[in-house]
C-alpha cells in the first residue's frame, strides 16, 4: 500500500455525527484513504480559536498529511447542534443555525488556503437526521 491518500478530514468530537459521518466517508470513497482529525467545535478552532494553539496544532495536521501523505483535500464538517457553538439554543431556527456554519466554514477554509493555496477544500454540514450535504 502507497503511504499517500487523498485527504485530511476535519470533524468534532461530537459522538452524535460519527455513524453517520462515517457512513458518508464509505459513500465518498475515502475509507482507508483519509487522515481523520476530531476536534471539540470543528472549525471553530480555526475561526475563533479559545486557545491559539489550537489553530496551530490544526495546521499542523494539515501540513503533516500534506507533506507525508501527499493530500490533495481537506474535507471540514461541521455539524448541528454543536455545543462549542452554544448548541441550537444559540440560534433563532435552523436557517440561522446553517447560515452561522456556512460562514464559519467558508472562512476556515480561505484561512487554510492562505497556507495551502495547493489543497482542495470542501465544506459539509452533518445534520442530527444523519445527512452530511455539501455547503458551497
Ligand atoms: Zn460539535
Amino acid at each position: 500500500m502507497s503511504h499517500s491518500c487523498s485527504t485530511i478530514v476535519f470533524t468534532c468530537i461530537d459522538f452524535r455525527f460519527q455513524k453517520s459521518i462515517h457512513a458518508w466517508l464509505e459513500s465518498q470513497h475515502l475509507i482507508g484513504d483519509h487522515d481523520r482529525v476530531g476536534i471539540a467545535g470543528g472549525v471553530l478552532n480555526i475561526t475563533t480559536p479559545a486557545d491559539e494553539h489550537n489553530r496551530a496544532l490544526l495546521l499542523k495536521q494539515i501540513e503533516i498529511a500534506h507533506n507525508l501523505h501527499h493530500i490533495q483535500k481537506v474535507i471540514l464538517i461541521n455539524h448541528e447542534d454543536c455545543g462549542a457553538y452554544g448548541g441550537k439554543g444559540a440560534c433563532e431556527g435552523d436557517e440561522q443555525e446553517y447560515a452561522k456554519h456556512e460562514s464559519e466554514l467558508k472562512q476556515a477554509g480561505e484561512y487554510i488556503k492562505q497556507t495551502f493555496p495547493d489543497l482542495a477544500i470542501e465544506t459539509y454540514f452533518a445534520t442530527l437526521n444523519g445527512v452530511v450535504e455539501k455547503v458551497d
